[in-house]
């Protein structure tokens, strides 16, 4: 097969048909990135006894030789974050990625996985061994680990963090604001969920997305629902709300006559354009949208946006191209900008133990972070990678090299052949997929043998060992990839809130406290 150029993120490099590394000599000035290694090409095999391992290593580790360590401050920070993309969900997408190009798939790589810098990430919240999305996304938005369900408030805090003067950890889209920079929300969720809403709201309990749902002694101790939050970011203390808000969840902004959930008669879609700025609710709308269109708050969907196996084009951007957008309108801020993009739906496949649609929202979010890097700067802009959490989901058997990653079980040919082999069978005789769930809704019937046909259904749930309305997330790390300036530090295994505080360095801002509470005593 043809080999895919690994190295398609370092120029100028490619396979060596030598085994050892061919190096220039390094010049005698100290400043600047270090030289280029430059190895012949030839095109690299994976397959079979003339497979070239040494080869395809040796370019690895040159990669590795030449990955510039960038120690300048960064202008822009652009956090993607997965919601549920554990490791073994990144691994089947980039089999399935392969696949789908008709390659075996195991020896692709994402292209952020190229990018070198990476860590693994502790997920824990305070109070919880396995965490949800509101406490992971409080620890990477704010920089401080909170309790499970919390959305941007200190660990253990309740009613105590609403109204005016509560006392709750600033975000770094605030602390972007206030110094005043361009910031920028995407999430293919609803922009009220657990990870679009810690960027800009500051409440106890993540499910208070509406005023319909807030409870009397909520209302009473000065809480507001989270996307009331949003629309009074416009005039709040940390500068003037996000310059872009793409996403879904429109019922939380509109009243019941307009067919959303609002209880107090607010349409906050006309409070938005009411206060400057402009409003679209589908694709068509998004893309007549003028360069220069004011602060564009973009809901594209009742609740959630479709999974990118069901989206429509005309009705509703892709993940993509909402970051496309984003960072394009977000560049022309010469002070810089910090734009969150969150892929919120692989988390929903899992939960519904329906790996295909998990993997190709995976790869929707590849692709987005792909054209970010496309369109920035490394030398000015930092990019983070992360999920906030992982899921109970495996690879499992014994699966053959380049066996479909969504299929039934078929294991390598006992005389090392590429003939078919039947799939394997599990203890009571009948095949198994090689994505399966730990926790779940579907369970292995009791009789009736899987198919192949039955299994590559996009709809097809995976079985679950243990019975649960709803599949549920895995306590194991996470990756965080990065590059950019500091990208670096995303190293070994660390902290999740360590993250935050690195996009808080990266800037050079001294913390995520504006500059005249008097953060300078707290500079490093
Ligand atoms: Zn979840």
């Amino acid at each position: 097969m043809t080999f895919r150029a690994l190295l398609a993120a370092a120029s100028g490099l490619s396979l060596a048909a030598c085994s050892t590394l061919a190096t220039t000599p390094a010049p005698d000035a100290p400043d600047g990135p270090p030289p280029a290694r430059t190895l012949a090409p030839i095109a690299a095999s994976h397959e079979g006894p003339g497979a070239d391992w040494r080869q395809i290593a040796d370019a690895e580790i040159t990669a590795r030789l030449n990955r510039p360590q960038r120690e300048g401050q960064a202008r822009n920070v652009i956090l993607f974050v997965a919601d549920g993309m554990s490791l073994a969900t990144i691994t089947a997408s980039r089999i399935l990625d392969g696949q789908q190009r008709g390659e075996t798939g195991e020896e692709n790589y994402l292209p952020f996985e190229e990018w070198g810098h990476s860590a693994l990430i502790k997920t824990y919240n305070e109070n919880a061994q396995v965490a949800d999305s509101a406490g992971t996304a409080t620890a990477l938005l704010t920089g401080v680990k909170s309790h499970i369900g919390a959305i941007s408030v200190y660990a253990r805090q309740t009613l105590d963090s609403c109204g005016p003067d509560a006392d709750v950890p600033m975000t770094t889209l605030e602390a972007a604001e206030s110094r005043g920079l361009s910031t920028g929300i995407v999430s293919t969720a609803r922009i009220t969920h657990a990870t679009p809403a810690t960027a800009y709201a500051h409440v106890p309990l993540r499910d208070w997305e509406v005023d319909a749902v807030l409870p009397e002694a909520a209302v009473a101790a000065g809480c507001t629902d989270i996307a009331s939050q949003l629309i009074a970011t416009l005039d709040g203390p940390y500068g003037d709300g996000p310059e872009l808000v793409l996403g879904g969840g429109r019922a939380a902004f509109l009243t019941a006559d307009a067919g959303g959930q609002r209880q107090d008669g607010r349409d906050l879609t006309s409070e938005w354009v009411a206060a400057g700025g402009s409003y679209v609710e589908d694709a068509a709308g998004l893309r007549a949208l003028p360069l220069d269109a004011p602060r564009p708050l973009g809901l594209f969907s009742r609740s959630h946006m479709a999974y990118e196996h069901d989206r429509i084009d005309a009705e509703e951007p892709s993940v993509e191209e909402m970051t496309r957008f984003a960072v394009e309108r977000l560049s022309r801020d010469e002070d810089g900008f910090f734009l969150l993009v969150e892929s919120g739906r692989v988390d929903h496949a899992h939960h519904g133990s329906n790996a295909h649609r998990a993997l190709t929202d995976a790869l929707a979010f590849s692709r987005a972070v792909e054209a970010a890097a496309e369109m920035t700067d490394p030398d000015e802009t930092l990019i983070l990678v992360t999920a906030d959490h992982g899921h109970v989901f495996s690879i499992a058997g014994y699966p053959r090299r380049g066996n479909p990653i969504l299929g039934l079980v078929h294991p390598p040919a006992p005389d090392l052949t590429d003939d078919p082999t039947p799939p394997s069978p599990a203890q009571d005789g009948r095949p198994y997929t090689t994505l399966g769930y730990y926790t779940g809704p579907h369970q292995r019937p009791e009789e009736g043998a899987l198919t192949q046909e039955q299994a590559l259904d996009p709809d097809y749930r995976q079985e679950s060992a243990v019975p649960m309305g709803s599949e549920t997330h895995s306590g194991e790390d996470v990756i965080a990839f990065a590059r950019g300036p500091w990208a670096h530090l995303v190293d070994g295994t660390m902290e999740q809130n360590t993250l935050n505080r690195i996009i808080t360095f990266a800037y050079g801002w001294p913390g995520n406290t504006p500059p005249e509470t008097g953060a300078d005593a707290a500079a490093d």
